[in-house]
């Protein structure tokens, strides 16, 4: 079978080093081997929060971190929901292949439902695992490059594709996730690094802004540094992002500082992001906003021809 690659994000902010690691760095790995969509998640910004505020904003950032990072769009469709009206209508009928009990036991629902700044639980909170289901499934993908956060939504999306392949006959694949070298990157406060929670450090932060966060970044109090992550979490998130950056094993590193203490392990690391941050900043500065717009443009019209051809597919199959 020939692969598809599909992955997105919402735009709710810049993109931070747990997207590098995550899933970034697999998309640009692909986008030569394989049709790949990138999905701007508008509409999924409502899912956590009550309006979408700085939207057209924040959309302009994430496709400058995009650039920034190497997805070139000469070889990868990006474009929006809210373009894409035959997307979106997938729910409808996705949506009547889930159950109301197997929507409330999604984990990753029930971690961002404790983290919303919402008053009450939304109903699209409840179903955006469904329209993730129908991001995917629009384009027939089969890869989608994740992080961990993000299998039990795979579960609903392969959920939905056996059960109308079941009801109405083949027509969708089940697609794999495929993670990165770091499926959960920490934040600097030991969460999940999120660009909601105030604990990421964004592609686009500057050298003096990444090395005030590690300033501020908790650790322990021992002089020698050791890299156990049961016993010592925030000192061995932090070797943990620096062998990212470095392309080392955290353990060596740790090795290497001895009993430097924390402000040479901060030291290291703050070097090291920086080091890393250096050429995807540069990139960054080479393209302008009219680019963005242009290439969202395109990208919009090429979703949506294929999001008309299977949505014709889908009523084909049900009979309307
Ligand atoms: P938000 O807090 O607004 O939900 P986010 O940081 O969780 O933002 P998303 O846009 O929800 O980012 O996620 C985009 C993609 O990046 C998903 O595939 C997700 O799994 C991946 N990702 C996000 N955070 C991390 C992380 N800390 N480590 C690895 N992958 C991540
Ligand atoms: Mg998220």
């Amino acid at each position: 079978m020939n692969d598809v690659v599909l992955t997105g994000d919402r735009p709710t902010g810049p993109l931070h080093l747990g997207h590098y690691f995550g899933s970034l760095a697999n998309r640009v790995r692909l986008q030569d081997a394989y049709p790949m969509y990138v999905l701007v998640a508008d509409y999924q910004v409502i899912t956590d929060r009550d309006v979408p505020g700085e939207i057209q904003r924040n959309i302009t950032d994430l496709l400058l971190d995009y650039l920034a990072v190497g997805i070139d769009p000469a070889k990868v469709t990006i474009f929006q929901h809210s373009a894409v009206p035959e997307l979106n209508q997938l729910l409808l009928p996705f949506l009547s292949l889930v159950s109301v009990a197997e929507l409330r036991r999604n984990p990753t629902v029930k971690d961002e439902i404790a983290h919303s700044s919402q008053q009450a639980v939304s109903g699209l909170m409840f179903t955006y695992p469904v329209h993730q289901a129908a991001d995917i499934l629009f384009c027939k993908g089969t890869l989608v490059p994740v992080g961990k956060d993000q299998l039990p939504h795979l579960e609903v999306t392969r959920m939905v594709a056996r059960r109308f392949n079941e009801r109405y006959g083949e027509v969708f694949p089940l697609p794999e996730a495929m993670m990165g070298e770091q499926s959960l990157l920490k934040g600097l406060d030991g969460g999940k690094m999120s660009k909601s929670r105030g604990n990421a450090i964004a592609l686009s932060a500057t050298e003096d802004e990444t090395a005030a966060l590690i300033r501020r970044a908790r650790t322990d109090s021992e002089r020698l540094i050791t890299f156990e992550e049961e016993r010592r979490p925030e000192v061995a998130n932090l070797l943990t992002l620096a062998g990212l950056c470095l392309g080392r094993p955290p353990r060596d590193i740790a090795e290497e500082i001895g009993d430097g203490g924390a402000a040479a392990l901060k030291g290291l690391v703050t070097e090291a992001v920086n080091e890393f941050l250096r050429p995807i900043r540069k990139r960054r500065r080479e393209h302008a906003e009219a680019d963005v717009r242009r290439i969202l443009t395109e990208g919009n019209g090429v979703a949506r021809e294929r999001a008309i051809a299977t949505l014709d597919e889908v009523r084909a199959a049900m009979g309307f």
